[in-house]
């Protein structure tokens, strides 16, 4: 058999070794404790398991869905978009809508880059970042151009650090904040920046919006839609599984730029079918729930992250609060790699992270601990960190 070259294009899949590591740990009979992916342990909402129920017994939904969503659920991600952000959008369908179904958005963010990269196109990707943006960039043959996000910077890019010639060439600029790996979250100054960069140099804003309802201590995310005139050069992705424990559910929405959307449409309705139509029911049932729902998860996820925080620091690692996503990103003692680290620490105290590296090589120094993991087991996994040995030497 002779795959195609973009294949070779990824890089060697890091998490499938880690996968390897974890297996053989619990094969020697380790009890390991895994705080490795960002996925949700508590359970869907209730009623929207409730809506799901009744909505799969409706003949109707056992057709063909929709290609760009239902007229009901678009409608029901723009009331969102609304109450939530004050940002009004139609919720037509193509060419003029400017809110579209996606299958998670995972799939509209691989999606978007074959509906605006060529070869040779640069897309600029953050670095840490969501592997999926370059890996893409990769397949349709464009260079992604790493956009390095550090601490000093609150792991913002530095936008104007762009070479020109590169800007000029650059086709897509991927942000994502609330943050996955760093927790860092972005204010609406920043993307005011964002926008202001794209416009200059005609490029399509992909705002990854995955973590927007998950913030603490009083921060709420902004939308960059909020930024006047933004949905001349933005299209936001929204998805379900985080916010609303339904990573399973495969459900989001892209919304902003009817072009953008028109274009994405292009893609999906040539490799998709759209997200089945009683998903599509029970995530409007999700969008519409009272605040308090949320509030009362991210009570959860805020202990889970002091809990964590503290025995990181009894343990010697600098960790910092994040005020965003589900996950700690925290530097690795002096000497050590993250994939040094990420190891020792499977091996001595049987709890499993990912390396930084996993999200780029500007990850390499850090380690992510998610916080999707039953409070029992996690404050096991605390208890065993904050009795870490220090590294034995600097290596
Ligand atoms: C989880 C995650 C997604 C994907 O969400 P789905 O809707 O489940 O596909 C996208 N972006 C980031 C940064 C994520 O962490």
């Amino acid at each position: 058999m002779r795959v195609a070259r973009r294949i070779a294009t990824v890089p060697p899949y890091l998490f499938a070794a880690l996968d390897r590591q974890k297996a053989a740990a619990i094969a020697r009979g380790v009890d390991v404790i895994p705080l490795g992916i960002g996925d949700p342990d508590l359970p869907t909402p209730e009623p929207v398991v409730a809506r799901m129920r009744q909505a799969v017994g409706v003949p109707a939904h056992h057709r063909y869905p929709d290609y760009e969503g239902s007229p009901a659920f678009r409608q029901a991600c723009a009331a969102y978009m609304r109450r939530r952000f004050g940002v009004e959008l139609d919720p037509a369908g193509p060419p003029r809508g400017e809110v579209a179904a996606l299958i998670g958005a995972k799939e509209g963010l691989a999606h978007i880059v074959w509906a605006f990269v060529d070869p040779g196109d640069v897309v600029l990707c953050p670095d840490p970042g969501y592997p999926v943006y370059a890996t893409h960039t990769r397949f349709c043959g464009g260079e992604p151009f790493t956009l390095p996000l550090r601490a000093e910077r609150g792991f913002l890019p530095d936008l104007d650090a762009v070479p020109a010639e590169v800007a000029r060439r650059a086709k897509i600029l991927f942000l994502n904040y609330p943050n996955n790996p760093t927790g860092a979250v972005a204010d609406l100054g920043f993307f005011e920046r964002a926008v202001d960069f794209c416009r200059r140099y005609d490029i399509l804003l992909c705002h990854d919006s995955a973590y927007v309802e998950i913030t603490y201590d009083g921060f709420r995310a902004p939308s960059v839609l909020e930024v006047p005139g933004a949905r001349d050069v933005a299209i936001e992705f929204h998805t379900l599984s985080k916010p609303f424990n339904m990573t399973g559910w495969r459900i989001g929405f892209a919304c902003g730029s009817s072009a953008a959307c028109a274009a994405l449409g292009v893609v999906k309705s040539n490799t998709d079918s759209g997200p089945f139509t009683a998903v599509q029911e029970a995530a409007s049932e999700a969008l519409a729930l009272p605040p308090e729902v949320l509030e009362a998860q991210l009570e959860v996820y805020r202990r889970r992250r002091d809990l964590m925080v503290g025995a990181l620091r009894q343990a010697g690692i600098a960790a910092e609060p994040p005020r965003g996503s589900i996950y700690l990103w925290c530097p690795v003692p002096a000497g050590e790699t993250s994939e040094g680290f990420a190891a020792r620490l499977l091996d001595e105290s049987g709890v499993f992270v990912t390396p930084g590296t996993g999200y780029g090589p500007q990850g390499e120094g850090y380690f992510r601990i998610s916080l999707t993991c039953p409070d029992a087991r996690l404050e096991e996994a605390a208890d065993r960190i904050a009795t870490l040995r220090p590294a034995v030497s600097a290596r």
